[in-house]
């Protein structure tokens, strides 16, 4: 028999079917959703070399030294050739149609793949290296077939097996042909952390068909999904410039550009999220090992199209060569490395440090000058590339995610890697030092990296990294960009209130003193710098920025505070918008920071104006905003509630068209109650939790519901569980906290979120 079908293919089969011949076998029998087929047997393969006498030939002509480029090539040209150029018997041919007839209709397209029987075992990996063929029919088939054959001496797989030490005569290859899944969606996942083994569960994913996910030719969206409680950990939503679909007039797979409403749009929805987990469990609970599968959607459908177990999970930390061994979580840990700018961000494939001369590899004919020692930057990784990339010290690539040629087999190679780093190949340049960060996915100017104090950072991130998932949003305070990193890594929803104020009062001048030492466009350039950090840090998740509101007190203590009125209650005073509205000509300098922010592309700055009392403050904010520049029907932009007036004003403020709005309890408080919030005489009186303050904030959700403005509390009582409390019951869009509190209230949300479900059904 020429052909095995997947029915009747167990895992004990490796022998006869190959590696993802047995596992797809043993996945159908397992009940999992693999498209059907058969596989043409590798003892087919061994009888048609054989048979035709060009055994010997082929096994002498790939015994060549691995790390001569030229002598690889020349016999992997050879041993093609010589499988090309043999006719199959017909019997075999005549098999082999016989069985696709026997699929599906007899017409379909079917995908035929390599499976080589010292392929995927759990020792080592030879991922990707031979051919794969998509959207194939009856009339290419055995061709097809034969070219799986021939890709048993591809470059790389010689490469491999000689430096691996696999006798080429012992590496058999069969060929799985399978139906096609024509896939609108596709990707990856692993069932547990490829680099450190960490129990979390990672799925990539991008539109049309998977190859462009495993050779890297896009960056995929990333799913982490901690293993223990089912939650999703993170979501990052990848840029997807392309895609591989089939051909409807030829059949074949090309490349075409993602539509544009679909390039940063999630490709999976919650409930594939949950189908895939609830298969990779199956998967992994079926093999008792952690799991690397391949997947499709189909119409609703998802299918599996491979699974192989991870080969690149370290048992400990082994000391890497030239390579300082990386955290045993494998990303999150402090490091040495955090010293220098970062020039470039991607994505952190590979674990450990790397410090080396960069050489940029557009073509393979350049793959010479990768010197011992050297990072090689690249667009993607070829296969072809493996001989220089054992070499370098460490990999870089413009595209690709965490299962690409570059992050397989880098980690496997133990090279650190940062793959999908966008532009490396153009921002960086030939023989420029750089260090890499395989763990955090950064690359820094320089060589000697020097110990650098992370430890706010650290203290910030939460010690359980489960990030419990609410339907109310759970942000962020930031009061200096500075800290915008140490507040992202909690983990928030986005950033709930910057305070421009405390960007002014770093520059050590008030606005007019600095304006009048340095001049307009640097004191916006301030503006912009300090608001970008933090945009930048949290993008896409959206980041409110408040203009200025600085009591005159405040300003005092900077060098032209002398300027600034004298005010008997700088808290009832000349701050907030009503100074902004007062003096336009200075306002205009923080709507034009806004605009520029917003021409630089950062559509996730959301523009919030504190301590308005009524309608007529909002109408007259609004349309200076939209004088400099900034179009209100286009932004998202809203006001503060820290006045009684303001929270009796939200239906008329609604009517000018905010967005949101966000309780300043600070400020709510001390004017409800008539407590200054700075007199600590009056301390004990200064209760944000008053039914006095409550009511005024429930009325305002409650109103704010009904027009659809969005509501949220900024002050410092949004990191009180009571408040939270109160907050998520009445219906409030999110909360934002301080940093040190994000994680405790993610947790009081989800807490009361599950009670008044459970209310709502008992
Ligand atoms: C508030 O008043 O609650 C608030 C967040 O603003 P600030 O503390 O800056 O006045
Ligand atoms: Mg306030």
């Amino acid at each position: 028999m020429a052909v095995a079908w997947l029915d009747d293919v167990r895992s004990t089969d490796v022998d006869r079917v190959g590696g993802k011949g047995a596992s797809l076998g043993e996945l159908t029998a397992a009940g999992l959703p693999v498209p059907s087929g058969f596989v043409v047997t590798a003892g087919t393969y061994r009888e048609f070399i054989e048979d035709a006498g060009i055994d010997e030939e082929l096994f002498s002509a790939v015994d060549v030294d691995h790390e001569d480029t030229e002598a690889l090539r020349e016999a992997h040209e050879r041993a093609h050739e010589l499988i090309m150029e043999t006719p199959v018997p017909d019997d075999v041919r005549e098999e082999i149609i016989a069985a696709y007839r026997d699929l599906g209709d007899g017409e379909r397209f079917v995908a035929v793949r390599s499976s080589a029987t010292a392929e995927d075992l759990p020792d080592a990996s030879f991922a990707g290296q031979q051919e794969t063929f998509l959207n194939v029919r009856e009339d290419a088939l055995v061709e097809r077939v034969k070219e799986c054959w021939a890709s048993l001496f591809s470059q790389r797989a010689i490469y491999y097996r000689n430096r691996q030490g696999f006798p080429h005569e012992k590496v058999d290859i069969a060929v799985v042909v399978q139906e096609m899944v024509d896939a609108e969606k596709s990707g990856v996942l692993f069932t547990s952390h490829p680099s450190t083994g960490d129990p979390q569960i990672i799925i990539e994913a991008a539109w049309g068909l998977g190859e462009a996910v495993v050779s890297g030719s896009v960056s995929p969206d990333n799913y982490v999904i901690d293993r223990e409680t089912g939650e999703v950990e993170t979501i990052t939503v990848a840029d997807k410039k392309t895609m591989m679909i089939k051909d409807e007039e030829t059949g074949e797979t090309i490349e075409t550009e993602v539509p544009d409403d679909k390039r940063s749009v999630r490709v999976l929805e919650d409930g594939e999220i949950d189908e895939l987990i609830e298969l990779g469990e199956r998967v992994e609970d079926h093999y008792g090992t952690p799991q690397d599968v391949e997947w499709a959607v189909h119409e609703g459908e998802i299918y599996m199209l491979q699974s192989r177990p991870i080969t690149t999970i370290d048992d400990e930390d082994e000391a890497v060569p030239d390579v300082e061994a990386a955290g045993a979580d494998g990303g999150i840990e402090a490091d040495s490395a955090d010293s220098g700018d970062v020039l470039l961000r991607g994505l952190g494939s590979s674990p450990g440090i790397a410090s080396g001369e960069v050489r940029i590899v557009t073509k393979l004919d350049h793959l010479d000058q990768v010197g011992e020692g050297d990072i090689i930057v690249t667009e993607m990784t070829m296969p072809d590339m493996v001989p220089a990339m054992k070499r370098a010290a460490g990999i870089v690539t413009d595209e690709g995610g965490m299962t690409s040629h570059a992050a397989i087999v880098s980690r496997e190679l133990g090279v650190p890697a940062v793959v999908g780093a966008g532009s490396a190949t153009h921002d960086l340049e030939d023989g420029q030092l750089i260090t890499i960060d395989g763990d955090k996915g950064t690359i820094r100017e320089g060589t000697e990296p020097e110990e650098e104090e992370t430890e706010p950072i650290e203290d910030a991130r939460p010690k359980t990294p489960v990030k419990p998932m609410t339907a109310t949003e759970v942000k962020v305070n930031v009061s200096i960009p500075e800290a915008a990193e140490r507040a992202a890594a909690t983990g928030a929803d986005g950033v709930g209130l910057l305070r421009t104020e405390h960007m002014v009062l770093s520059l050590g001048k008030t606005p007019t003193k600095y304006i009048a030492d340095n001049g307009e466009r640097a004191y916006v350039d301030e503006l912009v710098d300090g608001i970008r950090t933090a945009a930048e840090e949290f993008y896409p998740r959206p980041v409110r920025v408040r203009t200025l509101d600085a009591p005159t007190d405040e300003f005092r203590q900077l060098e032209g505070g002398d300027d600034e009125p004298r005010e008997h209650n700088p808290m009832l005073g000349y701050r907030g918008i009503r100074r902004s509205l007062d003096n336009p000509d200075l306002f205009k300098h923080e709507l034009e920071a806004f605009r520029r922010i917003f021409d630089m592309g950062y559509d996730n700055v959301e523009v919030m104006f504190p301590l308005v009392n009524d309608a007529e403050d909002v109408a007259r904010a609004r349309d200076l905003m939209k004088q400099a520049g900034v179009d209100p029907e286009k932004r998202t932009w809203g006001v503060m509630v820290e006045t009684p007036a303001a929270a009796l004003a939200v239906e008329s403020m609604a009517e000018e068209g905010i967005d949101f709005v966000s309780f300043g309890t600070n400020d709510l408080t001390q004017y409800t109650l008539a407590v200054d919030r700075n007199n600590e005489r009056v301390a004990d009186r200064f209760d944000e939790l008053h039914p006095a303050v409550l009511s005024l904030i429930g009325d305002t959700i409650e109103t704010c519901r009904e027009l659809g403005v969005k509501t949220s509390i900024c002050g410092q009582a949004g990191s009180k569980p009571q408040m939270v409390q109160f907050l998520v019951e009445k219906g409030v869009s999110s909360v934002s906290a301080n940093i040190d509190a994000v994680r405790d209230v993610q947790h009081e949300v989800k807490r009361v979120e599950q009670r008044l479900i459970l209310d709502s059904v008992r």
